[in-house]
């Protein structure tokens, strides 16, 4: 049966107790928020806000973009109460947050479990201690490990926040997290490709020529091998690059690196790519016009981002005409290449319910 999906109410708590500078960061650009001035009653209105707008269920409310568990208890406390209401209703099922591998506390846990607090995202970024240490991160793989064996102790449900391409790191480096990840298992992950922000330490790097950041094309490609590994392992990839809004938007705010408003779906069309492109050179040498039919849900994937796709499929394989059709018939993930001339299939794959999941990744919980 498929699981709906949750309505997740995100309050913004950019670097508020965060003693920390970490070379690309500026919390306040990312999350659109610089000055956090919530009140009990104007925090339960958001929320309420929230609640008539959407009959989405289970309802979660996050707090993220700072280092949550950093906070003095008693803003931990305001942020948490203010919303108990809405648990003990029954309106809001869960409370989740964000914050550091090396603010995981065994007391801090036995706080945050009684409060409602069923999920909590660890900004792990790299498994790689170098490259930990190029970033100011301040903490160790080794705590890392220490501290998602403490939540999974607490019961919570563990993510990680991974950032490929920072300082010091390459393909390999990456994907040595990815792997090490998936030994450790966390309940979900998160791929934030490393961009520079105006402002920030990374800035000063990249402009005095010590820091390349990604291309986008590495970037895609760096996370479409991430997303096949962990989706392999059963790891779910929730989401891949930073939520556009108005303030990383604005002129100025990206100095360089690869970001893009729809990066999650250049990994997925990138994805199908590569898995319908042998079917689609077979076909084509007997029919220079081929149909590729897909099921509606992934049609947009299977274009590609401003028919990415389509346009490099008819200049490789020198095709005059293509056709990338939806049909209902088709389920969800799977594809068929047909000879444009017969109309007859002739090409029929069944990818099987894992390429499914894995081509379905990359929706935020
Ligand atoms: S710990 Fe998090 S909030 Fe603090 S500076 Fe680093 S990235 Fe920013």
């Amino acid at each position: 049966m498929k699981r709906e999906r949750p309505l997740v109410i995100p309050v913004f708590t950019p670097q508020e107790g965060c003693p920390h500078r970490c070379v690309y960061c500026d919390q306040g650009t990312i999350t659109g928020v610089t000055r956090p001035n919530w009140s009990r009653a104007s925090l339960q209105a958001y929320v309420e806000d929230f609640l008539v707008r959407s009959r989405r269920h289970p309802v979660e409310v996050a707090f993220y973009g700072g280092s949550f568990t950093l906070l003095p208890w008693t803003r931990q406390a305001f942020f948490l109460e203010a919303v108990q209401g809405f648990l003990q209703q029954g309106r809001v099922q869960s409370l989740r947050l964000s914050t550091r591998p090396d603010a995981v506390s065994s007391q801090s846990l036995t706080f945050l479990q009684a409060m409602g607090v069923r999920t909590v995202e660890l900004g792990v970024q790299s498994l790689n201690d170098r490259v930990l240490a190029a970033s100011a991160r301040g903490y160790t793989s080794l705590e890392v490990v220490q501290a998602t064996g403490r939540l999974r102790d607490s019961r919570f449900r563990v993510g990680f926040q991974l950032m490929p391409g920072l300082p010091g790191e390459g393909r390999a480096t990456f994907l040595e997290t990815v792997d090490k990840s998936m030994t450790i298992r966390p309940d979900f992950v998160r791929l934030y490709p490393t961009v520079v922000l105006s402002g920030t330490i990374l800035e000063d790097l990249y402009r005095r020529g010590s820091y390349r950041p990604l291309s986008l094309p590495e970037a895609v490609d760096w996370c479409k091998e991430a997303l096949l590994r962990l989706s392999r392992n059963s790891i779910p990839v929730i989401r891949m690059g930073l939520q556009t809004g108005p303030t990383l938007e604005r002129p100025g705010a990206i100095m360089a690196g690869p970001h893009h408003p729809a990066f999650g779906q250049l990994v997925k069309s990138a994805l199908w790519y590569d898995r319908i492109s042998p079917d689609l050179a077979e076909v084509s040498r007997g029919s220079p016009e081929p149909i590729i039919r897909v099921h509606p849900s992934d049609l947009a994937d299977v274009r590609g981002h401003r028919n990415g796709n389509i346009s490099r499929w008819l200049t490789e394989m020198s095709l005059p005409r293509l056709d990338v059709i939806s049909s209902p018939e088709i389920p969800p993930g799977e594809f068929r290449v047909t000879s444009g001339q017969s109309r007859r299939p002739s090409s029929v794959v069944r990818c099987g319910p894992q390429a499914e999941s894995i081509l379905r990744q990359g929706q935020d919980e």
